[in-house]
C-alpha cells in the first residue's frame, strides 16, 4: 500500500473549459468531470476541444468511474467522445444525468454505458474511492462538489460554485456537510478560482430577480430575455416574475427548449399551469405582453437573438416598444458581436437592457471572500486552484497565502502535470 494520492488535471487549468481531473490511488483512477471547450478565433476548422487522455489510454482498465459535478458543457461535454475509449460508470445528480442522457442519445452511446444517480447526502463507493457529493450554488441547478476519499486521505473537488444565500431555486450550499468533511481532515482542496479577481461576495441571484421586477413593472410591450441555454436559474427567475405580472412565457431556441423540458420534467423548474406556452400559441392579445426567453446572449451567429436583431427570425419579429434584456456578460472575445446586436435592437426601436446599465446578470462563480470561506471550511493541508487561466491560478495562490496557507502548500497545477499528496 502506498500512502499517496496522485491528482492529474487532464484539462481545465491555465485555460477555461474542458475540465477533467484524474485522481489516482494504487491501481485505480477516478475521474472528476469530463468537459469540452470551444475553439478560439484562430483555431480555424476546429469544432470543439476535448481533454488530452493519452495518460488514461496507457492503462484504460484503471479507470473505475467518472463523477460529475454539474451539467455545463465544460464539465460533461467530453463524455460523448471519451467514453468511447475509456468506458466506465458515470455518477451524477438527477438533472445532470438528464442532460448527459440527451448528449449520449445524440451520439448513440446511451445503451453502452452505465449511468448512476447520486445526490447531496449520499455516500457512494466508486471502486476503492468513497465519494460524498455536497450541494453548492451555481448558475445551473443540482450542482455538487465532491469529497473523494481513499486511504491516503480526502480530496475535495469544489466543482463550479458560489455561496448564494438566496438562490433562485432555493437549494443552498450544504455548509454543514462541507464543514463536517473539513472537520474530518482534508488532504487537498481543488478549488474553482475563475472569479478570484472580484473582491468580496458574488451577488445573489435575488439581485437579478429584483431587476427583472423593476423592468417588468415599467415595460409596455413584450419582454425578450436572452441568456445561456444552460442558465436554468435565470429561466426560473423570468417565469416567477412573469407570473407576478400576469404575463405568459415562451421559450425559443433549440438548446434552451431541450434544457427547459428536462428541468421541468425533473422538477428543477416550476411554472404554474398555463404560464408556459409555445411561441405559436401566443394569441394576438397575449402576444403583446408575452415574455420570450431566447438564446444568444453571447452574440452567437445562429442564435435567436442574433436572428431577431437581423430581422430574419422565422416568427419572432421585433416590435417598437419591446424590451430586450441581455441577461449575461459577454465572454471576452464576444464583446463586438454582442455590441452589434444591441445597436441593431436599439435602431429598431427596442428598449435594450444589458449588464453594464442594470443588474441583469450575476456570476455563477465564487468571488474572493467565498473562495476563502470554502478554504476555511474545508481546512485542507494543500490547496490547488483549478478552473481558471494562469492569472486566476496565481491570484488564488496569493489569496490562500493571505489566509495563512504556507506558500509551499498551494500548488499551481498544469494540464498533464502530476501532483502527489500524502499525509
Ligand atoms: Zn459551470
Ligand atoms: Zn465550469
Amino acid at each position: 500500500m502506498q500512502d499517496t494520492v496522485r491528482v492529474i488535471p487532464l484539462g481545465g487549468v491555465n485555460e477555461v473549459g474542458k475540465n477533467m481531473i484524474a485522481i489516482e490511488y494504487g491501481d485505480e483512477i477516478i475521474i472528476a468531470d469530463c468537459g469540452l471547450a470551444f475553439p478560439e478565433d484562430d483555431m480555424l476548422g476546429v469544432d470543439l476541444l476535448i481533454p488530452d487522455i493519452t495518460y488514461l489510454r496507457q492503462t484504460p482498465k484503471k479507470v473505475v468511474g467518472y463523477v460529475i459535478s454539474h451539467g455545463h458543457e465544460d464539465h460533461i461535454g467530453g463524455l460523448a467522445y471519451i467514453l468511447r475509449e475509456i468506458n466506465a460508470p458515470v455518477w451524477a445528480t438527477p438533472l445532470t444525468c438528464g442532460l448527459i442522457e440527451v448528449k449520449l442519445k445524440d451520439s448513440r452511446l446511451l445503451g453502452e454505458m452505465e449511468l448512476h444517480t447520486f445526490r447531496d447526502g449520499d455516500t457512494v463507493q466508486v471502486g476503492g474511492f468513497t465519494v460524498e457529493p455536497f450541494t453548492v450554488s451555481h448558475s445551473i441547478p443540482d450542482a455538487v462538489g465532491l469529497a473523494i476519499t481513499c486511504p491516503a486521505g480526502t480530496v475535495v473537488y469544489t466543482g463550479d460554485f458560489k455561496f448564494d444565500q438566496t438562490p433562485a431555486d432555493g437549494r443552498r450550499s450544504n455548509f454543514a456537510r462541507i464543514a463536517a468533511i473539513g472537520g474530518r481532515g482534508v488532504l487537498a482542496l481543488l478549488s474553482d478560482c475563475v472569479h478570484v479577481e472580484t473582491e468580496g461576495h458574488t451577488p445573489s441571484e435575488q439581485v437579478v430577480t429584483e431587476t427583472f421586477r423593476k423592468v417588468f413593472a415599467r415595460a409596455e410591450g413584450r419582454i425578450i430575455i436572452a441568456t445561456f441555454a444552460s442558465l436554468i436559474a435565470r429561466v426560473q427567475q423570468a417565469i416567477t416574475v412573469a407570473e407576478e405580472y400576469g404575463r405568459k412565457v415562451a421559450v425559443v431556441g433549440r438548446s434552451l427548449e431541450k434544457n427547459v423540458a428536462i428541468a421541468l420534467e425533473l422538477g428543477y423548474l416550476r411554472a404554474s399551469p398555463g404560464t408556459l406556452v409555445t411561441p405559436q400559441q401566443l394569441s394576438q392579445e397575449d402576444g403583446g405582453r408575452a415574455v420570450l426567453i431566447v438564446t444568444g446572449s453571447q452574440g452567437e451567429p445562429t442564435s435567436v437573438l442574433n436572428r431577431i436583431a437581423n430581422q430574419d427570425h422565422r416568427y419572432v419579429k421585433l416590435r417598437k416598444g419591446d424590451t430586450v434584456i441581455v441577461s449575461a456578460t459577454p465572454i471576452p472575445g464576444n464583446e463586438t458581436a454582442v455590441s452589434r446586436i444591441i445597436n441593431s435592437l436599439f435602431k429598431q426601436g427596442a428598449n435594450v437592457i444589458y449588464s453594464s446599465i442594470e443588474r441583469v446578470h450575476v456570476s455563477g462563480h465564487a468571488s474572493s471572500e467565498e473562495l476563502l470561506l470554502m478554504l476555511n471550511l474545508t481546512n485542507p493541508k494543500y490547496a490547488v486552484p483549478i478552473h481558471g487561466e494562469t492569472r486566476h491560478l496565481v491570484r488564488y495562490k496569493q489569496l490562500a497565502i493571505s489566509a495563512g496557507m504556507p506558500p509551499e502548500h498551494v500548488v499551481i497545477p498544469e494540464n498533464g502535470g502530476v501532483m502527489e499528496f500524502g499525509p
